[in-house]
């Protein structure tokens, strides 16, 4: 008897420990209003003192509730602080002071936000909750959701199991919610037992599937769907190889309109396992031999790459290093074996040229997230990854990252990991603090790794 007990109190633990949380609810949508009303009970959240439970700024709260149905008192709406898109609000005792979090907790709230119809706006963005005359784009990033800010760890909860019931008041119109198939009706149930992060993309569009992947709103034939699959196929494949982890999950990709004019550019984000795409003809995504073209396949190799450089790095000052710079040098990678090298170089020259005239702190001495501006994550990070990649030979960089996808599972990457993850993957301590000094640290620390790179493929020359 006692070891049964023992063994109730170790899984009693374990359950506390990776308590998954999930959310139920309804979520009424009126997109020709723009009108966003959620009735929601969270659960199983984990145990916290230090966070916030961070909310769009346009929605606002009837009110938190607890599992009796009573009322909680919380902090956040006279003088709220924002964080990104969404602002702070926490629990409050009678003193107004923070108390921990609920385990479980309801939440209803309401937001209107413009449709743009006619008209674009200056801006639009993962985060921004998107609505034009046919869809309604909200991704995790937007926060139209309750997302909990772990503060102790700058950890932000996003991804959650869901049974959600999305009513489109009006008429019958297509609903999207991640990780589920997308579905049309009134009043229809998703539900996943996936965690994942909870993009919505509802509205007026069709979807089409190709054994258990979705292309949403994307307006090709059956047969160039399938195409367009198989090329993914293969880069998931080459993912899987590389860096050994397996890549099984169906995708889904969504075809919007952004609310801002793009002019000849195309726009994609990742929401994993959905991929957003705006202003890409997906009629014109292959070539002759019905290969991806070449930009077309380092475009998916990026977004797929985040499908293992996702949220899990999405933490910490060098966040946005962790998730572009790894995305775009693995893309890269990608490139380099599907098509000619040379052209790859004509990438990595590119890059080069582009910040000749830009000053960046070296990666070392970065104390806010928002001194990795775009150049520095998508131009500069790529670079740098090149130079670890020429200082130690490609399969230590690919292990090292490797090792840092092991660590990001239950902790910030900083520049310490990178050194863990180095020294795991075979390269002397000594090595990788020359590397850092000379890399990551050195006032001349851009000019050191675009020499590197440049002299690297002229030897080879
Ligand atoms: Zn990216």
């Amino acid at each position: 008897m006692k070891k049964t007990a023992y063994i109730i109190i170790v899984l009693g633990f374990i359950n506390i420990s990776f308590s998954q949380p999930h959310i139920t609810g309804t979520v009424t949508l009126d997109i020709e209003k723009g009108f966003i009303h959620c009735d929601f009970t969270l659960s199983n959240l984990p145990k916290l003192s230090k966070y916030k439970i961070l909310l769009n700024h346009g929605m606002n709260i009837k009110y938190f509730k607890n599992n009796e149905d009573q009322v909680i008192s919380y902090n956040g709406y006279y003088d709220g602080k924002t964080n990104g898109e969404g602002l702070e609000y926490y629990f409050v005792n009678e003193q107004n002071e923070q108390i921990e979090l609920n385990n479980k907790f309801k939440i209803e709230y309401s937001g209107a936000y413009p449709v743009y119809k006619d008209s674009l706006n200056g801006f639009d963005f993962k985060g921004y909750i998107a609505i034009n005359d046919k869809t309604l784009r909200a991704t995790e990033q937007s926060k139209w959701y309750p997302i909990i800010y772990d503060v102790q760890n700058d950890r932000l909860l996003t991804n959650y199991t869901y049974k959600i019931t999305v009513n489109t008041i009006n008429k019958p119109q297509s609903v999207f919610l991640n990780g589920t198939q997308p579905k049309k009706g009134i009043k229809t149930l998703f539900s996943s037992t996936k965690s994942v992060p909870l993009f919505l993309f509802a509205g007026d569009f069709d979807f089409s599937s190709t054994s258990g992947n979705y292309l949403i709103n994307a307006d090709v034939s059956e047969n160039t769907a399938e195409k367009i699959f198989d090329n993914i196929e293969s880069i998931k494949e080459y993912y899987e190889n590389l860096l050994e982890i397996n890549f099984n999950d169906q995708i889904y990709i969504i075809n919007h309109n952004a609310v801002k004019a793009l002019k000849n550019n195309d726009w994609g984000f990742n929401s994993y396992p959905a991929f957003g795409f705006s202003n890409l003809d997906f009629n014109e995504l292959l070539a002759e031999n019905n290969k991806f073209k070449e930009n077309h396949y380092k475009f998916f190799a990026h977004e797929l790459a985040h499908n293992y450089f996702g949220n899990n790095v999405n933490s910490g000052v060098l966040s946005w290093f962790w998730l572009e710079a790894t995305a775009e040098y693995l893309s890269l990678v990608v490139l380099e074996d599907y098509t000619n090298k040379e052209n790859v170089a004509e990438y990595y020259e590119y890059y080069i040229n582009t910040i000749e005239n830009k000053n960046f702190i070296p990666l070392a001495n970065i104390t806010d997230n928002k001194q990795i501006d775009s150049e520095y994550r998508y131009i500069l990070g790529p670079l740098i990854f090149k130079a670890f990649e020429i200082s130690f030979g490609k399969e230590k960089t690919i292990e090292t990252l490797k090792s840092l996808l092991v660590l990001s599972e239950n902790q910030k990457l900083t520049i310490n990991s990178w050194e863990k993850s180095a020294t795991q993957s075979g390269i002397s301590k000594e090595a990788f603090i020359h590397f850092k000094d000379t890399f990551l640290l050195h006032k001349r620390f851009k000019i050191n790794i675009t020499n590197l790179i440049t002299d690297s493929y002229k030897n080879k020359n």
